[in-house]
């Protein structure tokens, strides 16, 4: 997938848990669009487009903001979202 872009989205967005390893040892709860249009060019030149939902629209999501200079710590609501990597090993062990 190279050059992504987000030509369109539904207006719904989900919390959901996200690390990086350019941010580590954080982890945040990250409000995403849960369906995204996606244009981008294949290794070949190839344009396409493709829809994508819920989980991998959050991967595409949050590698596009990779690529405008943004990560996931940009993109809480609130601090109280981020918790340490022993926090949240510990939060979804409960779940
Ligand atoms: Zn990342």
């Amino acid at each position: 997938m190279i050059n992504p872009t987000i030509i369109s989205h539904l207006d719904e967005t989900e919390k959901g848990w996200e690390g990086c390893l350019s941010v580590p040892g954080i982890r945040g709860q990250v409000p995403r669009y849960r369906e995204i249009e996606v244009e981008y060019g294949d290794r070949h030149g190839n344009i396409h487009r493709q829809v994508f939902t819920d989980f991998v629209a959050r991967i595409v999501q949050h590698e596009a903001d990779h690529l405008n200079g943004i990560v996931f710590v940009d993109r809480v609501e609130t601090t109280r979202d981020l918790v340490t990597e022993q926090e949240y090993q510990k939060l979804i062990s409960v779940d």
